[in-house]
């Protein structure tokens, strides 16, 4: 009987070919980007240069037309090795799904061959008192002649001052609340456009995080990437797609956790053996790589979903991403457990995964609007 779980041959080939490239040429700087807080620009190359840093861009715009399953083994073998590193593939996608799904292909081949390029896209919903209560933000458009002026500011936005280009979900009326959003591409060059200073992070410290400020920005219609008031339908069926990407994210970290705790408890000696022959250290070890495959079926079957647009996408993408996040915290704490001492410090990479998992359950929505998603969505119901 064929095997309904195992990988197609071309996806085990990606996995293989981006797992070598992430070793070479990711993680020998994974430890320094994170201690000095700094973009991971030797990443960005290697990704840029193979085709992997928006690898999701259909090719008709330059991309090499990803799927969504495709997508996530990218971003979970750069995650494996290094975390913000991965927020550089999981972002240019987030940041130009609203484009995909929404614009027309006059805009689409404006940005998305520039994107394949290296010129990055962020994603601008959230605000300072617009968090998971997102239809709440304020950033404020209003119509000017034959185009639009944008005011206002943008919190929390992952890899702002980096990216040439931003999807910017903003409120022309709101008395309507959600109806009166509208999405529009913002580029970092327009008269207006500044930024904050980078959050100081406790994970993720290679990705910069900033504020995003307009001040009387100034848009030409062709900048509208949604129906006026559509807006906030587009940046949630952005995410219906992309959580999947933070699952993908949140399983290469939990998955870089378990190969450095299995390595370790096999050379670590204590009481004259590998710690490895303590059936307390291998039941943490099964346990982990246990949840680590539960959560992998499950994000490969939403990416299918995502691909094919399917109706319960909106509850796996949630599921995915809230699973996988639990999930990976578990793991990486015990990842630490595993090393003793000589986890809870910075010569072994399990306290960097850690402290970057912690992430992955709180942004794309908190692990508690998660459950609200599914609540509302439940299948079979
Ligand atoms: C490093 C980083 C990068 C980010 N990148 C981006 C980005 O690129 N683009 C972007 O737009 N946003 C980004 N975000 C924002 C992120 O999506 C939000 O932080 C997240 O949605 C939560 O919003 P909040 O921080 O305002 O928390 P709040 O909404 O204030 O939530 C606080 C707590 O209350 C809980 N809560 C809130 N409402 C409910 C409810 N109805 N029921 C139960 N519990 C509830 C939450 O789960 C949470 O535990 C990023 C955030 C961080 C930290």
């Amino acid at each position: 009987m064929e095997n309904l779980f195992d990988l197609p041959a071309e996806y085990k080939e990606l996995r293989t070919s981006v797992r070598a490239l992430a070793e070479k040429e990711i993680a020998p700087f994974a430890q320094a980007v994170d201690e000095e807080h700094r973009f991971p620009l030797e990443a960005k190359n290697a990704l840029v240069k193979n085709g992997l840093y928006a690898a999701h861009v259909p090719t008709e715009f330059g991309g090499d037309g990803a799927d969504a399953l495709a997508a996530v083994l990218i971003i979970e073998e750069v995650a494996r090795v290094c975390g913000s590193s991965s927020l550089l593939p999981a972002v240019n996608k987030l940041g130009s799904m609203p484009l995909i799904l929404g614009g027309n292909d006059e805009q689409k081949k404006r940005w998305l061959p520039r994107l394949v390029k290296g010129e990055g896209f962020s994603y601008c919903l959230s605000e300072s008192e617009a968090g998971s209560d997102a239809s709440a933000l304020r950033t404020k458009v209003e119509r000017s002649g034959d185009g639009w002026v944008l005011n206002g500011s943008k919190k929390w936005i992952t890899n702002a001052g980096e990216s040439e280009f931003y999807s910017v979900i903003a409120q022309g009326d709101p008395k309507l609340r959600s109806k009166g959003i509208t999405a529009f591409i913002v580029e970092k060059s327009d008269p207006g456009v500044s930024f904050g200073a980078p959050e100081k992070k406790m994970g993720m410290r290679g990705s910069p995080t900033r504020e995003v400020y307009f001040d009387n920005v100034e848009l030409s219609d062709d900048r509208r990437i949604s129906e006026v008031g559509e807006g906030f339908a587009l940046a949630m069926n952005t995410l219906d797609h992309t959580r999947i990407t933070i699952a993908a994210q949140a399983i290469g970290l939990a998955q870089g956790a378990f190969d450095v705790a299995t390595k370790y408890a096999h050379e670590r000696h204590q009481f004259g053996k590998p710690i490895f022959d303590f059936q307390a250290i291998q039941f943490i070890l099964a346990d982990m790589a246990m949840n680590i495959e539960a959560a992998r079926l499950l994000t490969y079957s939403a990416a299918i979903k995502s691909e094919n647009n399917e109706k319960d996408l909106t509850f796996f993408s949630a599921a995915s991403k809230c699973f996988a996040s639990d999930m990976a915290m578990k793991v990486t704490q015990d990842a630490i457990q595993v090393l003793g001492g000589y986890g809870y410090v910075s010569d072994y990479p399990v306290e960097r995964m850690m402290r970057d998992t912690k992430l992955t359950q709180i942004y794309e929505g908190t692990n508690q609007i998660q459950r609200i998603v599914m609540a509302r969505n439940l299948p079979n119901a």
